[in-house]
């Protein structure tokens, strides 16, 4: 490593960088800044070296959206290094275990052949962005006040639901609920409270479906609930247990509110429209006779 002497620039410009590391295509690490050696924990460098004498794998996390070692294999390096030929992403994410605060941290790594047998890793820490676009996602998916899913992700997740269906062979109900007279739920008491109510009904509906199910703010006062696997009878029970759950919640000061439900099975032959405006229809015929009831079509 002639030129990375003590004094070196070129060895104090990799110092100002997040995590840099010189290896060898067998992994062996030839070179580590020391931004690298406290992400990692490590006092000097042949301590480091020490505990990656058989490569440098075990730093990768394995982790959704990231890459690691044993996702691309033995020829990593090269892979990234060739990402725009291999690979069809213009950065490459990785997560790395921080020895600073315990925790793992994202990262956009860089491969450079620097000659024929040596790689420079330029590790770009991106962990505030990732975390902030996670919750940004999170926030795209979720109802502001209920914290369920919203109407957006229930339409991106439900064709998937349909497609499980018939793949495997398997059915699901759809259970659409309303509540009774919010309107003037909200009269009474003021419209704060009326949001505690959706709130809190999210809450006890959310803890007593199964986690499987899909359940979601379908609008206003309405939830759509899908009952993975549920024939219309079990839908129908289920849906039942939810009324009563409700009718029989407190929900502050004595406060009580009941819902109406509609409830229908998937069939092969329904179209996305179709099975909604069943369940659409049974729902509106709960409210017509008189509420606080599930109906079935
Ligand atoms: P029905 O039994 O026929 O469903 O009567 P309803 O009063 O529940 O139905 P209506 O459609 O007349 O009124 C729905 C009410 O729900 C009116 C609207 O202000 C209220 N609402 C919708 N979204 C929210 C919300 O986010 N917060 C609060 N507090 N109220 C909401
Ligand atoms: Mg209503
Ligand atoms: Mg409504």
């Amino acid at each position: 490593m002639g030129f990375f002497t003590k004094d070196n620039k070129f060895n104090l410009s990799l110092d100002i960088h997040d995590n840099v590391m010189i290896v060898s295509s067998n992994e062996e690490v030839k070179y580590i800044n020391k931004a690298g050696l406290k992400f990692f924990g490590f006092n000097s460098f042949s301590d480091f070296k020490d505990s990656h004498k058989h490569g440098i794998d075990t730093l990768f996390i394995e982790d959704d959206g990231c890459i690691n070692r044993y996702s691309l294999g033995k020829k990593w390096l090269t892979i990234i290094d060739n990402k725009k030929s291999k690979i069809k992403r213009k950065t490459i994410k990785v997560k790395l275990h921080s020895h600073i605060d315990e925790m793992s941290q994202y990262f956009y790594i860089r491969v450079t052949n620097l000659k024929s047998d040596e790689y420079l890793l330029s590790f770009c820490n991106v962990n505030d962005i990732e975390i902030e676009k996670n919750d940004l996602i999170k926030q795209a998916d979720y109802d502001l006040l209920t914290q369920i899913y919203n109407r957006v992700k229930f339409n991106k997740v439900f064709p998937l639901a349909i497609d499980k269906a018939l793949m495997f062979n398997e059915t699901f109900s759809l259970i659409l609920f309303d509540i009774d007279h919010f309107k003037s739920i909200n009269d009474t008491f003021g419209h704060a409270i009326g949001d505690k109510v959706l709130f809190e009904l999210s809450r006890i509906v959310n803890m007593k479906i199964r986690k499987t199910d899909i359940f979601a703010r379908w609008g206003g006062e309405e939830f759509i609930v899908v009952a993975k696997y549920a024939t219309l009878q079990e839908a129908k029970k289920i849906a039942e247990t939810l009324r009563k759950l409700i009718e029989s919640h407190n929900f502050g000061d004595s406060l009580k509110i009941t819902c109406s439900f509609g409830v229908t099975e998937f069939t092969v032959s329904d179209s996305q429209r179709g099975i909604f405006q069943r369940v659409d229809d049974a729902l509106y015929e709960a409210k017509d006779g008189g509420r606080n009831q599930v109906v079935d079509k």
